[in-house]
């Protein structure tokens, strides 16, 4: 069908949950459980032709057919790391470019997904934000990340961080039902505690994601607990000021009992100094967090530059006094721009 010139696209069957699928399926007279067949041809044995979903009769495979699109998901580069990561250039419907990296490990299989291409909050020191905001992923877009390295580079995929381009809290609804999709029993069954969602600090969709009740981890890339370096840094300390953000934080472990993990973007010269580490140290004790650091990656034209070593280990050490349990993030994929904050959906 041509509209204004253009082929309008059938919705892709990828982008339904489960029960969404089953409430279309019932519309049209078909029975329930056809929507877990399906699901199960989609994501546990990776299918991308209605044809082949040979359990289904023949009449609703047509209807199918005509009714869903249903396409692989499109890769036009993968690149390896030396150290074993392997980032996955994504070219989506609309043309647009989106970046995914596998980050294999001996017990687990971790895929860092996309949720947005581009992002509108411009961190200064990530080359996501550089880019602005282009659009919101849809749910298939996001699982299609997992679909590609877990049955064409035959992968068991075991975790899941929403740790790619984009603001995840900024694409909520999307979230949910990638979400939904990849923690399905019949869908791709990740189960709910290997999956993280990192937000810089969206206060409302902090708010929201604690109130679904999921055992989903949670992230936060802190930064820096001082209001103006925390500006500098990330503009979205603006509208949602790191005082009330770790505020929700506490409200948040106090009422779910989870543990949250603080993200801490280590940054020469900016926020690695010995006070910075305490201040750090104290507040992840004040709202029951775990800290992560991160010694800034480089990407082209990027003017910062991670602490040396022994300031590191300085760092660690101070906030660690604070009895709170820090971890040193090894970002992989550094030679092959795939580490933390290096997407940027170039074609290169
Ligand atoms: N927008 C979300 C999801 C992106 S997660 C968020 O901010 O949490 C990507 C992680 O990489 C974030 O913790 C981000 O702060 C971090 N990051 C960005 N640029 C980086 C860089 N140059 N070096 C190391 N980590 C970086």
């Amino acid at each position: 069908m041509a509209v204004n010139g253009k082929k309008k696209l059938l919705p892709s069957i990828k982008d339904f949950t489960e029960e969404e699928l089953q409430a279309q399926l019932g519309q049209a007279g078909e029975k329930a459980y056809r929507s877990q067949q399906i699901f199960s041809w989609l994501y546990q044995h990776g299918v991308s032709d209605f044809s082949l979903m040979k359990n289904l009769p023949l009449t609703l495979r047509e209807k199918l057919a005509s009714s869903y699109r249903l396409s692989p998901p499109s890769v036009i580069s993968t690149q390896k790391s030396r150290d074993g990561a392997e980032k996955y250039l994504f070219r989506l419907e609309d043309g647009c470019l989106v970046e995914a990296v596998l980050i294999p490990a001996r017990h687990r299989q971790t895929v860092c997904v996309s949720t947005q291409v581009g992002c509108r909050y411009r961190c200064a020191f990530c080359a996501s934000g550089q880019m602005g905001f282009i659009r919101n992923l849809s749910p298939g877009e996001m699982v299609d990340q997992v679909l590609y390295p877990n049955f064409v580079r035959g992968v068991r995929v075991s975790h899941i961080v929403f740790m790619g381009m984009g603001e995840p809290f900024d694409n909520f609804d999307a979230l949910v039902k990638a979400i939904q999709i990849i923690n399905h029993p019949s869908g791709l069954n990740i189960g709910s505690r290997k999956i993280t969602v990192s937000t810089a600090g969206h206060i409302p969709g902090i708010e929201k994601f604690s109130q679904s009740g999921w055992q989903v981890e949670l992230a936060i890339s802190l930064h820096s607990v001082e209001e103006e370096t925390r500006s500098k840094l990330m503009p979205i300390n603006r509208i949602y000021p790191v005082k009330e953000l770790l505020a929700v934080c506490r409200r948040y472990t106090r009422e779910t009992g989870r543990l949250i993990t603080f993200e801490y973007v280590l940054l020469r010269g900016i926020n690695d100094a010995p006070e910075q580490a305490r201040a750090l140290g104290k507040a992840a004790r004040w709202v029951g967090a775990k800290i992560n650091l991160i010694p800034c990656s480089r990407f082209p034209d990027s003017p910062w530059q991670p602490p040396e070593r022994k300031t590191i280990q300085e760092f660690v050490k101070e906030v660690e006094s604070q009895g709170v349990v820090c971890t040193l993030r090894r970002s992989r994929g550094k030679d092959i721009q795939a580490a933390c904050g290096q997407l940027a959906g170039r074609n290169v």
